[in-house]
């Protein structure tokens, strides 16, 4: 039976840990990484989250199944970080969530959804995108193409080019769009720019799939979700797939949520119907654990309050850390300007460093970063910044 089959290429990211794993210098740096560290290179346990497992912990609640949407209170949580406060989609009954196995869940649900309601189209990405976005949507049955979005020459955003391809673009396409927060390259474009990306997306009759999996982690918590609410305010049908891994660092516990905007709620109640049906044949319903501990913290006022303070705490750390590096490469008198770090959100960095300087970091210093020149800068802290500054004025 299995004869034939060949050996899938390893994953690059994943790839790249199992190497950091086995490397034996002691002071090795794994900046490929796409997780939050804190200062002391640890994964946090987020204190709002501890104290909502205690509470699951000591009501000794049933395991029972979960409806195949999920927790509804949940859903409602995840919608309204999303949409807002007193949303008028909300009140009128326009969206509808369903949980899911963190975003890439959301992405894998909404996509299939997609294929069997327009098996025409195709999928456009930014080029460059979140790695596994196009192999997702091929799995799903899409031919993916790419829109431009980098460009190294300014290490910006092209947005001319951005949106001469949306627009080149037949109706019907989907649009997979970084909310905020650019993986891999950390650049957004400005809010005016997305007033013109969200007006060519209704113009050309596309279909936007917008995919949040750092709210919080650019401007705030708020400011992060303007452009869901940009789409939304113009009244753009749409899917949307949120992650609570990062803001939460509940990575494993496989928290998110698919989020579609429709155009009337007799309209949302058909497509959940539809989505359930995806589910119940593909995992029948979600986990428990991960989705009640969310839904405790951002339905408890002061457990959300701690939350978000938490969550500013990392948003704050990953902003210093970006300065730090900046100004520790200058005072080590590297020719290039690295200013655009700075401008860069979330936790990413497209470095500027080619693929022959990477593999120098990893091989010379034990410092490991994407071949492509992505650094975490979540994974930077004070006890390795200066060893990877050294390291890249080294490099370069
Ligand atoms: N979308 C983007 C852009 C991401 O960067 C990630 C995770 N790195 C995801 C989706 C998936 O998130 P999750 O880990 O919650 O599945």
């Amino acid at each position: 039976l299995f004869d034939a089959v060949e050996l899938a290429p390893r994953d690059p990211i994943l790839g790249l840990n199992e190497q950091y794993n086995s490397d034996t210098r002691p002071q090795k740096v794994n900046l490929g990484v796409g997780v939050y560290y804190n200062d002391e290179g640890r994964i946090p346990l987020l204190r709002a989250v501890r104290q909502a497992e205690v509470q699951r912990i000591e009501a000794a609640a049933a395991r029972g199944y979960l409806p195949i949407d999920g927790l509804a209170a949940y859903n409602k949580a995840a919608q309204v970080l999303l949409l807002g406060e007193g949303s008028e989609v909300i009140a009128s009954g326009r969206a509808l969530t369903a949980q899911a196995l963190g975003g890439t869940g959301a992405l894998k649900i909404g996509a299939d959804f997609l294929r069997q309601l327009l098996p025409q189209s195709k999928v456009a990405i930014s080029n460059p995108s979140w790695e596994n976005h196009r192999a997702l949507f091929e799995r799903a049955g899409f031919t993916v193409e790419t829109y431009p979005y980098y460009d190294p020459a300014t290490h910006g955003l092209d947005f001319d080019g951005m949106l001469a391809g949306l627009k080149a673009l037949p109706a019907k396409t989907v649009v997979v769009l970084h909310a905020c927060c650019h993986n891999p390259t950390g650049v957004d474009p400005t809010f005016e720019q997305w007033q013109q990306i969200a007006q060519a997306v209704k113009e050309g009759d596309l279909v936007p799939f917008l995919d949040i999996a750092y709210q919080g982690f650019g401007e705030g918590l708020e400011e992060d979700a303007s452009v869901v609410r940009l789409f939304a305010s113009l009244d753009l049908t749409m899917l949307i797939s949120s992650s609570f891994s990062k803001s939460f660092s509940l990575y494993g516990e496989r928290v998110g949520a698919l989020t579609l905007v429709t155009s009337s709620q007799d309209e949302s109640a058909r497509v959940l119907s539809q989505l359930k049906r995806i589910i119940r044949t593909n995992y029948s319903n979600p986990p428990t654990h991960g989705g009640t501990v969310v839904s405790t913290v951002l339905n408890t006022p002061e457990l959300h309050g701690l939350w978000a303070e938490e969550l500013a705490q990392m948003r704050d750390r990953i902003r210093a850390v970006r300065t730090q590096l900046v100004e520790k490469l200058k005072a080590r008198n590297v020719a290039q300007d690295f200013d655009f770090v700075l401008a860069q959100r979330g936790m990413f960095s497209y470095s500027g460093l080619s693929a022959e300087q990477v593999e120098r970091l990893r091989v010379e210093h034990g410092v490991y970063a994407v071949s492509s020149g992505r650094i975490c800068v979540a994974a930077l802290n004070s006890g390795n910044i200066d060893y990877v500054a050294n390291a890249i004025a080294q490099v370069l």
